[in-house]
């Protein structure tokens, strides 16, 4: 068989060689060390937390050595293509601080390494198709669907390894005059690759997370373009990640199944093969069994569902990291205010069988991180989300930014900083009293009479002083407990409540109640300061004209 002039005959167009692209793509120049790395995802409009597990890993592994981190968008697959979703895809990465240092952006490429879209790449697989077909190593193959799935059929029955392999790969050898005849034909053929491996054989193989793994070889003649002459995942893997000298492939382990293809395939193309790590799938645990995340039975699986619920982009990173390197915690602990970026990544501590996903946890984090936050931060954040999720909120907080910020600052710094919010959900639930529109009636506990209720708001409202401190404030609300025969003895209480018709406590829940509408909020003292006199004593009253 004359393979160069099959090549010319199946590709008489391309013109470029190797040799042109590998000049076009040269090495990087990069320190010693520096790792290469990309996120190459498929734009489904479905961005996830597998992506980001993903993109994260990639990113530390690249930025942390000095190494280049770059997007790759494979819509090789224009069936599964969603409008837009190349945009949704960006936006959402870059929501969540994963910085590119090249590759798609939404205005169109950046870097030198690119084309980064694959479906304007054809012309650069064909080059390699061709060399491929020149030396023997890929052939045309013309058989139907109807064709393969009678092989299938076949194979099944008999108990055999499905695949086009061995005596199965019926285009493997076929003379010149066969192929010239289907192409005169105009028969449809997609490109497959000419394995000459045996699964008799074995090997080691080193992966960055899975470990020492043993390899068989692969056997099958791979498609390598489909007939639109659009690549397959591996043929455009083997050819983008040479070109655009990756040194190491981050993706998650379904591909592990193919990875002997792949080793195969950068041999044939005399490509210098990068290190992977193979990502194990998110996992959960579902009663007392863990399970994948599903995409239809878990929303917390699309990283929308975080925009939405509020958590900050810091929280789900630092999280992430919680799950992927199980010593971040303890890091976080002893450098409570260093950048997470900081931290010593490892792909080697990942889990092999997959991280698994604990939503309280991911709470956990939220809150810590937020309580670090200073109100300036919080505040600005928070509008961010809720002008987004919830206008109407956003626009109080914005009518009086320092107002916002004197609310949000209760509680924060110091060495025990509060932790109320582990989401910007929770911001009104947790201070919309503070706002008149958000303000709810309280409802008091029936076992109190609305009469000592009533004294003990007309009271306060006669000792009030906003000029009191703190600790004058508390004591004035001893007096009153005092003056309606209530004590302040709450060890007292404890030992034998019965022999007390009330407490301090009862006191001041008969006060937050009246001024914030709930049983529960900040220290009262704080509240009111914030509040002012007039809004405190107008809520004051306006309980007691209720009463
Ligand atoms: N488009 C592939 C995927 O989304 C990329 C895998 C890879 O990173 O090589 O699974």
């Amino acid at each position: 068989m004359d393979y160069q002039a099959l090549a010319e005959l199946l590709f008489p167009d391309v013109t470029d060689t190797p040799e042109m692209l590998e000049a076009r793509y040269p090495a990087r120049d990069l320190p010693e060390g520096a790792v290469v790395t990309r996120m190459a995802p498929s734009p489904t409009g479905f961005v996830h937390l597998g992506n980001l597990v993903m993109g994260l890993t990639a990113e530390r592994m690249a930025h942390q050595s000095g190494g280049v981190l770059f997007l790759r968008v494979e819509d090789t697959d224009a069936k599964r293509e969603v409008p837009g979703a190349v945009e949704v895809l960006i936006n959402t990465l870059k929501h969540y601080g994963i910085q590119f240092d090249e590759g798609a952006t939404i205005d169109g490429d950046s870097g030198n390494y690119g084309p980064y879209r694959q479906s304007t790449r054809a012309a650069i697989y064909h080059v390699y198709a061709k060399k491929l077909v020149s030396q023997g190593q890929a052939y045309p193959c013309f058989c139907t669907e109807e064709e393969l799935t009678a092989m299938r059929e076949k194979q099944e029955a008999a108990k055999e390894t499905t695949g086009y392999y061995g005596a199965y790969a019926v285009w493997r050898d076929r003379p010149m005059e066969d192929i010239q005849a289907q192409l005169e034909a105009g028969h449809p053929w997609v490109l497959r690759f000419r394995s000459t491996g045996s699964i008799e054989n074995q090997s080691k193989y080193d992966d960055l997370v899975k470990g020492k793994l043993t390899i068989t070889e692969n056997n099958v003649d791979h498609v390598l373009l489909k007939s639109d002459g659009i690549p397959t995942y591996h043929f455009a893997h083997a050819v983008d990640d040479h070109l655009m000298r990756t040194t190491h492939v981050v993706r998650g382990d379904e591909w592990m199944a193919t990875l002997p293809f792949h080793i195969q395939l950068f041999k044939a193309l005399g490509f210098r093969l990068p290190k992977y790590a193979h990502i194990g799938p998110l996992m959960k645990m579902d009663g007392t069994s863990k399970r994948k995340l599903s995409k239809r039975k878990d929303p917390e699986l699309a990283l929308t569902f975080y925009k939405a619920e509020g958590f900050p982009v810091k929280a789900v990173y630092e999280y992430i990291m919680t799950i992927l390197n199980s010593n971040f915690e303890d890091w976080r602990r002893a450098n409570p205010n260093a950048d997470a970026t900081a931290f010593p990544f490892s792909p080697k501590k990942l889990n092999p069988a997959g991280s698994l996903f604990d939503y309280a946890k991911l709470v956990d984090v939220s809150k810590n991180v937020i309580s670090r936050m200073d109100a300036e931060t919080v505040y600005s954040l928070l509008l961010e989300w809720a002008k987004e999720f919830d206008p109407d909120f956003g626009a109080r907080l914005e009518a009086d930014p320092d107002y916002a910020k004197r609310i949000l600052a209760i509680g924060r710094g110091g060495r025990k900083p509060r932790k109320d919010l582990a989401t910007w959900k929770e911001a009104k639930p947790y201070m919309g009293f503070f706002y008149d529109e958000y303000l709810e009636a309280p409802v008091f506990d029936e076992k109190f009479s609305k009469a000592t209720i009533r004294t003990v708001l007309e009271k306060f409202l006669a000792s009030y002083d906003p000029a009191d401190d703190s600790a004058v404030w508390f004591d004035k609300v001893k007096a009153i407990t005092a003056e309606i025969g209530f004590t302040t003895d709450m060890k007292a209480y404890k030992a034998d409540p019965d022999a007390f018709p009330g407490t301090v406590a009862d006191v001041s829940t008969y006060l937050r109640q009246a001024v914030t509408g709930k049983t529960n909020s900040p220290d009262l003292y704080t509240v009111m300061q914030i509040l002012g006199k007039d809004r405190t004593v107008a809520r004051i009253r306006a309980v007691l004209a209720g009463l």
